[in-house]
């Protein structure tokens, strides 16, 4: 590879000698405008860790309610009780997305103070009773914390009850970006790192894995993404719980708070320096949500291995007017992935092997159920 930043070189050294990037070469490479070195040297790290595979998974999102005591600044989507768009979803209603084929539900929404933790349990004993075999991924930092002020109890009883329900693992929601600056700007009343970690870092010492997000394209600066980036790196060293990291484009909608949603570049980019600097994340998730299905591709030789899943009706991003499709048929991910070059493997929430699919789709049948569980 010929770098055009003569700066690049230097820490491919490094990576490719095992050594960690320091905040200083996180600096480096958020001032890069050598997209294509970044790009080269986080595909090379993801294709020492995962060869050729790309990731998906057969799931359903379900927010059961978009009723929200809080009014976070960059948030389309939640809404007031009385407001022509508030919903709460029925039993019914819940159980009428689902179907057997599905391995994950995501199940994240507002904090609706009407309902008491025991009803949002109910949500996950619902779901389980009749399908027992999808994994259920649920819950943000901000809703556990949420349930354990509002029932006086620990953090870490309200995750082992929604445990004992089969909650597998937490979504990674609710982390924004991880500056106390822009938390006091656009989400002042949610909680912020302290709370996030303790959260997660309980989970993981209960045994419930997790994964962990970041908000960017908003008014977070580069020294911002790069001080989240380091903050969930520590974390992983210390508990080693988190399954992947997962960026996600802020969608402006109607919030005013910047006019237009990131450039392809910026998402590449992301998605580029967070595998070089996640030394000890698995998986680096592209959300085809928030960048589309384009950039989600390109993604997948940008550090990428994931591309999360058929989602089949997606309501947050959307709120806020994301461009892309509610839900994406299994088809149309394994294009995304193969137009990569990559082989797509079907997994489940906690990225455990369902099936692998031919690299194209005229050659053999699929190989089914390998390592599933
Ligand atoms: S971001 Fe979450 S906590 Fe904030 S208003 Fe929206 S739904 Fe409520």
């Amino acid at each position: 590879m010929i770098f055009k930043d003569k700066d690049l070189p230097l820490l491919w050294d490094k990576v490719r000698a095992g050594q960690r990037l320091t905040v200083e070469d996180g600096r480096v490479l958020y001032a890069s405008p050598d997209l294509l070195g970044l790009g080269w040297m986080a595909d090379q790290v993801r294709r020492g860790r995962h060869a050729d595979r790309a990731t998906f998974v057969f799931n359903r999102q379900i927010n059961p309610t978009n009723i929200c005591l809080l009014s976070c600044k960059f948030c389309d989507y939640a809404s007031k009780e009385g407001w022509d768009n508030a919903y709460v979803l029925s039993e019914k209603e819940i159980l009428d997305r689902l179907s057997p084929e599905l391995r994950e539900v995501h199940i994240v929404g507002g904090l609706y103070r009407r309902w008491s933790f025991n009803d949002y349990l109910n949500v996950l004993r619902v779901i389980r009773r009749a399908y027992p075999h999808i994994q259920l991924k649920a819950y943000t930092a901000v809703e556990i914390d949420f349930f354990a002020r509002k029932e006086n109890i620990s953090i870490s009883e309200v995750l082992q009850q929604l445990k004992n329900e089969g909650l597998v693992c937490l979504p990674g929601g609710g982390a924004e970006v991880f500056s106390e600056r822009v938390r006091k700007q656009l989400f002042p009343f949610k909680i912020g790192w302290s709370k996030w970690s303790e959260v997660h870092r309980t989970a993981h010492g209960l045994g419930i894995r997790s994964n962990a997000t970041m908000l960017y394209g908003h008014i977070e600066t580069s020294e911002e993404r790069l001080d989240h980036l380091l903050k969930l790196r520590a974390l992983q060293d210390e508990t080693g719980g988190f399954l992947s990291f997962i960026p996600l484009a802020f969608q402006p909608g109607n919030t005013g708070i910047v006019e237009r949603q990131t450039s392809a570049i910026d998402d590449l980019k992301t998605i580029a320096i967070s595998r070089l600097l996640l030394d000890n994340f698995d998986h680096i998730k592209s959300y085809w949500v928030t960048v589309g299905e384009e950039t989600t591709s390109m993604a997948l030789r940008f550090g990428a291995d994931d591309i999360d899943g058929t989602i089949l009706e997606e309501r947050i991003m959307h709120a806020a007017k994301a461009q892309t499709p509610v839900g994406m048929a299994r088809e149309r991910l394994l294009r995304i992935i193969r137009e990569a070059g990559g082989l797509p493997v079907e997994r489940d929430a906690l990225y455990n092997v369902v099936r692998e699919y031919p690299r194209s789709p005229a050659s053999a049948p699929e190989i089914t159920a390998v390592g599933a569980r």
